[in-house]
């Protein structure tokens, strides 16, 4: 891969990262809001242990994203970025364009799927 296409590539992971810490950081700002509301009644409560688990379940999905977005820097650090993990051949631009963090090139994703069935 060339220096300009991975540079295109470590720039839109290093935004997909920081759009992931700027809505953590916003939801645990909402999450404080909702802690420090003063008067509840029992209804308010309910939502608000909800909202809670909707956030704990949106920062761990995150936190596995955030985890492959890292991952994927550092292969583009260590110039291994863009072949597949398993079969070590390229992996297809378009394909990280739609998923800059894949770690799989098609073939063995579907094959990986394949096996899950
Ligand atoms: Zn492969």
């Amino acid at each position: 891969m060339t220096k300009a296409r991975l540079e295109f590539f470590r720039k839109r992971l290093l935004k997909a990262r920081e759009d992931i810490l700027n809505k953590a950081k916003k939801l645990k700002e909402d999450s404080y809001t909702l802690g420090t509301d003063g008067i509840q009644d029992m209804a308010d409560a309910a939502s608000n242990s909800y909202n809670a688990d909707i956030l704990m379940s949106i920062s761990d999905n995150d936190l596995n994203i955030l985890k492959d977005i890292d991952n994927a820097l550092d292969k583009i650090v260590n110039k291994t970025y863009g072949i597949c993990e398993e079969c070590e051949e390229k992996i297809n631009e378009k394909r990280l364009e739609a998923n800059p963090i894949a770690r799989y090139c098609i073939t063995c994703k579907r094959m990986m799927e394949g096996k899950g069935t």
